[in-house]
């Protein structure tokens, strides 16, 4: 079987986090050594403890597009902090930043049933600035995955098969992430792997979710982040961002 190959890490914390320790230029370096073209800087939300204040995010314009070669996506991995699937961002934020994940986190959404969870996520799903649903996985917050993956694919939303469900991070996730890329391959819809580095050697880590999505039958074409253009196109059905690395 052919090893899908990766170009794109779009799921990475920086110091901005709280509880993360590498800065930007240092992922820069980490990301230009795995041979990655594209990166994701996508600092926790507002509402996680240790979390960075709206205005970090508001002035991620100050970094340059590229740093040693690696482009630099200015993002938010937003927490869903209720049923109606609400964010911890303001929209006047969420429209400034290239790429939007958004994920259920312990510290800012009260794990609940698989009703309210599934609503939550469906919701957010409708949310236009939100791109991808990140470790949809998490045994903490259970989910309908028919009905989630039904929908992420018939809109195109990806979900993430997030590498660090596998390395000790919301345990129990594993079984999760399979059941989650079996039904994906059926369904068809969009994949995105991402490393959720949250120190700068981890950046482009991706062997574990990449052995499952393999083992589930994902075909590559499915898997977003195998080319800087297909991501950059999807993250431009909302913005400019094309246009932008362009002119810069
Ligand atoms: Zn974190
Ligand atoms: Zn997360």
């Amino acid at each position: 079987m052919r090893t899908i190959k990766l170009v794109a890490d779009l799921h990475i914390h920086s110091i901005g986090s709280g509880h993360a320790y590498s800065t930007v230029t240092e992922i820069a370096a980490a990301a230009r050594e795995k041979g990655l073209s594209l990166i994701a800087i996508t600092d926790h939300g507002p509402a996680m403890p240790g979390g960075p204040h709206p205005y970090y995010f508001g002035n991620q314009r100050v970094w340059p597009r590229k740093i040693d070669g690696i482009r630099i996506l200015r993002g938010v991995e937003a927490n869903i902090i209720n049923e109606d699937g609400e964010l911890d961002l303001d929209q006047y934020y969420l429209e400034r930043l290239d790429i939007v994940l958004a994920g259920f986190h312990s510290q800012c959404f009260p794990a609940t049933d698989v009703k309210t969870c599934t609503k939550a996520v469906l919701n957010a799903m409708q949310n236009p600035f939100v791109d991808i649903i990140v470790h949809p996985g998490n045994p903490e917050f259970p989910l309908d995955y028919e009905s989630v993956i039904k929908k992420a694919s018939e809109r195109g939303m990806p979900l993430e098969i997030n590498n660090s469900s596998f390395c000790g991070s919301r345990r129990g996730s594993a079984q999760n992430c399979h059941e989650i890329a079996r039904m994906l391959a059926v369904y068809g819809g969009p994949v995105v792997i991402g490393s959720d580095a949250h120190f700068a050697w981890d950046v482009g880590r991706f062997d574990n979710a990449l052995e499952t999505v393999a083992a589930a039958g994902i075909k590559e074409e499915q898997v977003l982040n195998t080319s800087a253009e297909k991501v950059l196109t999807y993250l431009g059905r909302k913005k400019d961002i094309l246009i932008s690395y362009e002119q810069e």
